[in-house]
């Protein structure tokens, strides 16, 4: 069955009554470059358990299946399960777990269904739930070779800027912490059914072994980066002291002795600032 096909598609949705949900961010690939493209790059091999997030249709599935040991893949809409079983049928490495990524145990699933094998993640993301997914996939520490995934064209810049770059948020600075993230390839809106109105980009985040710098309290750097980067028109040393309820004049003397220009802003602080600032903070 050719997953890309928009007549296959609609008709095999319309066969099980099932039509989209938005609120679950439902944008199936329908461009038939995208999916083989994600999975060789994303590090579907042999020796490899791949979990996948939102598999759908079961497009990207088919191809990690092919290329990978193992596949498991969390799917939220239960409608979609009757669908994966027909789509999914001539493989027998995939197992499809009905579940919310964001509640389930991933390191008991990674550990109970790729015993022996190196894990990566490959997914289409839904967008609603990017960060959230991409945070409890790192600082869970778990045992995760890369993540490959597709998410808005917007926030592929954000996840990808180092800190010290000018789209660098607080999330950049927790995803370089624990990875080294690359763009891969855009993808056109006009690539989904139904179409979004937004583009997408293909990212990898090359999981660390480990991090970069290191902080007394891991922790406590968090809430200094979250607070640096709260009111962005502000000064770092402004937006310091409000996040962190401490005067400006003690931001600003930490600033001084750590050899930083007093009206720096967030976006040009390295994490290695953060990693200081709070080990002076403690
Ligand atoms: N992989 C398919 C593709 O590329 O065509 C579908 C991708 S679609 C952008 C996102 C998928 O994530 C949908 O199948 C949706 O039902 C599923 N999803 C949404 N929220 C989820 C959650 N919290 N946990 C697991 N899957 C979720």
């Amino acid at each position: 069955m050719v997953l890309t096909d928009i007549s296959v598609i609609k008709s095999l949705l319309a066969r099980h009554g099932f039509t989209f949900s938005k609120a679950m961010g439902q944008n199936f690939l329908i461009n038939p470059s995208v999916c083989p493209r994600m999975a060789e790059e994303g590090g579907a091999e042999k020796g490899t358990g791949v979990l996948e997030i939102g598999p759908g249709i079961g497009v990207l599935t088919a191809q990690l299946a092919r290329r990978a040991e193992k596949v498991a893949a969390v799917e939220l809409d239960g409608r979609l399960l009757p669908i994966l079983a027909e789509t999914l049928s001539e493989f027998q490495n995939v197992e499809i777990i009905h579940g919310d990524v964001l509640k389930l145990d991933l390191a008991g699933l990674i550990e109970s269904r790729f015993s022996g094998l190196r894990c990566v993640v490959c997914a289409n993301l839904p967008y609603y739930i990017t960060t959230p997914i991409l945070m409890a996939l790192l600082e869970r520490r778990l045992p995760i070779e890369s993540i490959t995934v597709m998410v808005q064209r917007e926030a592929a810049g954000r996840l990808c800027a180092r800190p010290g770059e000018r789209e660098c948020g607080a999330v950049s600075a927790a995803v370089w912490y624990y990875s080294v993230p690359q763009k891969l390839f855009p993808v056109s809106r006009g690539s989904f059914l139904p179409a979004p109105e937004v583009d997408s980009s293909v990212i990898r985040l090359d999981v660390r072994k480990e991090p970069p710098v290191r902080p007394a309290d891991e922790a406590r750097m968090f809430q200094v980066v979250k607070a640096a980067f709260s009111q962005r028109r502000k000064t770092a040393a402004n937006a310091l002291s409000a996040g962190l309820g401490l005067p400006k004049a003690e931001i600003l003397s930490l600033f001084s002795a750590m050899g930083i220009a007093q009206d720096v802003r967030a976006e040009r602080m390295t994490l290695q600032n953060f990693s200081d600032l709070s080990d002076l903070l403690g």
